[in-house]
């Protein structure tokens, strides 16, 4: 009996090994039949790639030109020297030759060329006539890559508009960052077999994924306009000793941008270039900052307080919402009491009994509150609004700065007295001009901007861009009678400095105090638009602390003159007959 039950036992085990052998062979099987078909090319991918080392091809970036097709920011072909090392025959002749050619020390190319490793960079950033020269020698173990380099032709100009790109050919600031999808392009890759020990395989050659080039974009800025507008930036800057100063100048019909000039600039092939004598002291942090505040674009990153030109915006409500009419009698005694604060106009003696019209032509602070007091903080907040002045204009360069201005809810009368004439609040250059453009066209918000079309390296048109436009925010005929009483400003009132020979000019000037008040620190400014029946063009003139006369009207409203005696012409801009004139 014991012998059977061993039998058994016996028969049993083999059984349960045979099954455990055949279950493991069946699972081993379904692993198998499963990286065959579902992981194949995980596999197949991986092996690849232990014998292929990948090198990347930068594309071209794409080129950013002007209306008239000028050229503004392009790509300069360099070139980047290696050295290979098991596939040099005689390393004394790559290295005298590598010395000549690229003016380095003995010392630093011998350390390269003996280095044991499967690539050596030499040098990059290379000539490519030095470059092509090296290539032509053909020495074995010597190889030479081309790559891109960002060129700016015109070094400084519209710097804070164009930006720069970094090491990797990204957008830095600017034009660069906001298109870089357009602008980037493809990198291609130059694929090459290795043995196990990571050197190049010569008889397995090479393979080649081309980069697609990035596209060119086209702007709407116009080199000869942003030139004449940055030397009389740089001119005015000199002669009235000033911190900085700004110059927009714009289409009001459609919001495209033509100069936007903040000087002083800086160059664009060397961005990082400190001022002289900075730098030294400075930590790696206070560096940045400072290069932060060069590359600053003050039309739109930065807010200031708009001062009389605003006027231009009290007005236009008052006109819309009916409380006022060009020939509404104001009396100006030189000052106004609001609840219990007395507020001054900029003539001690006043301005006496005038019209509307004369109000404006005056600039006067007493006739402007009182329009803003007519309308009383609920209108006036929703013209504010209204008018587009709480969201940002949706320029496409990036940073830009909102309005800062008081809540409704907090907002009395003195607060809505001082909006009035364009104190205790605050908006950018850019805000400014598109706001005063929509009262001057008639009604229509446009959208500030440069991007016009994008076009491929085949000359393929890829997108052509379109922008927002909001109608009715003032009727025709507001927009009308407010190009009127802006031309009388200047024809007659205090903007006629800003006046040009042969053109009709509307315009508004300004003269505010940089915060904290009593610092003796002013801003001047101007903006100005032409023909006046029928404005093409408006542009802003904003001089930063100028010192001495600090008027607007006699510090920014020639900036505006100069601007336009040269650009009118150039734009093709007929003159008004003189008989039209008076
Ligand atoms: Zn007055």
């Amino acid at each position: 009996m014991p012998e059977i039950h061993n039998k058994i036992a016996h028969r049993k085990k083999i059984l349960t090994v045979f099954l455990c052998c055949g279950l493991a062979l069946v699972g081993l099987f379904v692993r198998l039949v499963y990286l065959m078909i579902f992981e194949a090319d995980y596999y197949a991918e991986k092996a690849t790639q232990l014998h292929e080392r990948e090198r990347s091809i930068k594309a071209a970036r794409g080129r950013i030109l002007d209306r008239t097709g000028e050229v503004l920011a392009d790509n300069r072909t360099v070139c980047t020297i290696s050295v290979i090392h098991n596939q040099i025959q005689d390393p004394e002749a790559v290295i005298e030759m590598l010395c000549r050619e690229l003016g380095l020390s003995e010392e630093y190319v011998r350390a390269r060329v003996e280095k044991y490793s499967s690539m050596e960079r030499v040098k990059s950033n290379v000539d490519k006539s030095v470059g092509d020269r090296i290539r032509e020698y053909e020495i074995p173990g010597v190889k030479v890559d081309e790559d891109y380099k960002r060129y700016y032709p015109y070094g400084e100009l519209a710097s804070k508009v164009l930006g720069f790109t970094g090491g990797d050919n990204q957008g830095i600031i600017g034009l660069e960052v906001i298109y870089e999808k357009y602008l980037q392009g493809e990198p291609g890759k130059i694929l090459t077999m290795t043995d196990a020990r990571g050197i190049e395989v010569e008889a397995a050659g090479e393979r080649r994924i081309e980069p697609v080039s990035g596209s060119d974009l086209y702007i709407s800025l116009d080199r000869n306009i942003q030139t004449y507008a940055t030397q009389l930036a740089y001119q005015a800057m000199e002669t009235k000793q000033a911190q900085g100063v700004s110059i927009l100048v714009m289409n009001p019909q459609n919001g495209e941008i033509y100069a936007m000039v903040n000087v002083p600039e800086f160059d664009l092939n060397d961005p990082y270039a400190l001022p002289e004598g900075t730098g030294e002291n400075l930590s790696q942090e206070e560096q940045q900052n400072l290069l932060n505040q060069i590359w600053r674009n003050g039309c739109i990153n930065d807010t200031y307080e708009p001062g009389s030109t605003f006027k231009i915006i009290t007005a236009a409500a008052g006109l819309e919402q009916g409380v006022i009419t060009p020939q509404s009698q104001f009396s100006c005694p030189g000052f106004i009491m609001v609840e219990d604060r007395k507020i001054r106009c900029h003539k001690v003696g006043g301005h006496g009994g005038q019209d509307f019209i004369h109000c404006m032509m005056n600039s006067c602070n007493p006739a402007l509150i009182s329009v803003g007091l007519l309308l009383g903080v609920d209108t006036y907040y929703d013209y504010f609004s209204r008018f587009g002045l709480l969201t940002k204009t949706g320029v496409d360069l990036p940073g830009e700065a909102g309005t800062i201005m008081h809540n409704k809810e907090n907002m009395g009368l003195v607060e809505l007295a001082t909006v009035s004439f364009g104190q205790s609040f605050q908006i950018t250059p850019i805000q400014l001009v598109t706001t005063a453009s929509s009262i001057i066209n008639g009604g229509r918000r446009v959208t500030p901007h440069f991007g016009v079309k994008v076009v491929d390296a085949q000359g393929n048109m890829v997108e052509s861009f379109s922008y927002p436009v909001t109608g009715n925010i003032v009727s025709e005929g507001t927009s009308a009678t407010m190009r009127e009483i802006l031309e009388m400003v200047v024809k007659e009132g205090s903007g006629k400095n800003g006046k040009v020979e042969g053109y009709r000019v509307g315009g508004k000037t300004a003269t505010s105090q940089t915060l904290p008040r009593g610092s003796g620190r002013y801003i001047s400014s101007f903006i100005g638009f032409a023909p006046a029946d029928n404005p093409q063009v408006i542009a802003v003139a904003i001089v930063n602390t100028p010192q001495g006369v600090y008027y607007g009207g006699q510090v920014a409203a020639p900036i505006i003159r100069q601007l336009f005696e040269n650009i009118l012409p150039y734009m093709g801009i007929e003159q008004t007959p003189p008989e039209n004139e008076s």
